[in-house]
């Protein structure tokens, strides 16, 4: 069976984005793969270093992951720090990856912003380095994120490729890898080339008050966001508020190019409908937003409500939600270690 591996950080209230980018999608790999969510604490150091309700966020992401339908018998739930692995390779690949590739990243120019050096934290600089760790140290080979995450599996595949291809003899003296051909050059691999999964009709849900910018945890409006949390009256405000112009919807998708909210709408109803928005247009069509919007609210209300209930449900029995996420680092602290050890070897540590 494929390994998918994906991770939220526990840095704020989950939102429609990282429902339709990330979880939902987490939900329906579970039946033909064998996967690997995990709440990752460390990377929530990266942009703040402090955070007083660490734990209650850990388990409201973890809850969110339940509540959404994630089986953490089948598969594996569990929060980033319990398994050191992670930082481990993480710090061989720092040595890996170049300065240079951490710093051509939007996400790194987004949240180091107008701050200077001495205000931004090394971390944030090597976030898509532990982000590529968090991956290979168990040879995933497939990562459902939203497509603001796209640049990092790029580079995650770069990390990949040079320590393939500086480590090669070593590979080969320790009997690991395998052949492969990357672009014309023979390579024999040890870390998989991943593959990343942001298709869909809303691979990048944009808030709801600008359309040019995603929907985020951190943006300081919370009229630019729908959370999980919100209740019913707040989706329903948040959705009538959102930002839109003037015009009917089109009857085509061709339509909607230069209309960032309307595109915006139609994916978020297309997504959740799990249809195509030439589906939802073909619906909807020549309609004013005063007919889409109460649509669209019903089907963000009745899609959301159950998971709201059942996070509310679980966060009230925190010693489950911890159970979980012990067991789950158990196991993926054994997977992790098979590849460290292997990983130490191609290096030459000894042990
Ligand atoms: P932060 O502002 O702290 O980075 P975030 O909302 O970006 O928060 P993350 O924990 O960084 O959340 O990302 C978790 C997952 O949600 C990732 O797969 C990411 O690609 C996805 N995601 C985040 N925002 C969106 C969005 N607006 N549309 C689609 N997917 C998203
Ligand atoms: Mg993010």
């Amino acid at each position: 069976k494929p390994l998918v591996f994906s991770g939220v950080q526990p840095t704020g209230n989950l939102h429609l984005g990282n429902y339709l980018g990330a979880i939902k999608k987490f939900v329906a790999l579970q039946e033909n793969n064998d996967c690997i969510y995990c709440v990752v604490d460390l990377h929530a150091l990266t942009a703040q270093l402090v955070h007083e309700d660490m734990p209650a966020q850990i388990r409201s992401i973890t809850a969110a992951f339940l509540a959404a339908g994630i089986d953490p018998s089948k598969h594996i739930v569990f929060n980033q720090s319990a398994v050191p692995q992670h930082a481990e390779l993480a710090w061989i690949f720092n040595c890996v990856a170049r300065i240079g590739w951490m710093e051509r990243m939007t996400q790194f120019k987004d949240k180091s912003g107008s701050k200077n050096a001495e205000q931004v934290s090394l971390g944030l600089l090597a976030y898509p380095s532990l982000m590529a760790a968090d991956i290979l140290v168990y040879r995933a080979t497939h990562v459902p994120v939203g497509d603001d995450q796209k640049q990092h599996l790029e580079l995650t595949r770069d990390i990949a490729q040079k320590f393939n291809i500086d480590f090669g003899g070593h590979i080969r003296k320790a009997g690991l890898g395998v052949d492969v051909t990357v672009g014309d050059e023979p390579v024999h691999a040890y870390f998989p080339m991943v593959e990343p999964l942001i298709d869909g009709p809303a691979p990048r849900i944009m808030s709801l008050r600008d359309g040019t910018k995603k929907m985020s945890k951190s943006d300081p409006s919370d009229l630019s966001r729908i959370n999980l949390m919100d209740d019913s009256d707040a989706m329903s405000k948040k959705i009538r508020k959102a930002k839109t112009d003037p015009d009917a919807l089109p009857s085509e998708v061709e339509g909607l190019k230069g209309r960032p909210e309307a595109d915006n709408l139609v994916g978020i109803f297309a997504a959740l409908s799990d249809k195509t928005k030439a589906e939802v247009l073909r619906e909807f069509g020549g309609q004013q937003f005063s007919v889409f919007k109460p649509a669209l609210v019903e089907l963000v209300v009745s899609s959301l409500a159950p998971v709201n209930g059942e996070m509310r449900r679980l966060m009230d029995d925190p010693g489950y939600i911890d159970a979980v996420l012990r067991d789950g680092g158990k196991r993926a602290r054994v997977r992790a270690e098979k590849t460290m050890k292997e990983v130490r070897d191609i290096i030459g540590f000894v042990q």
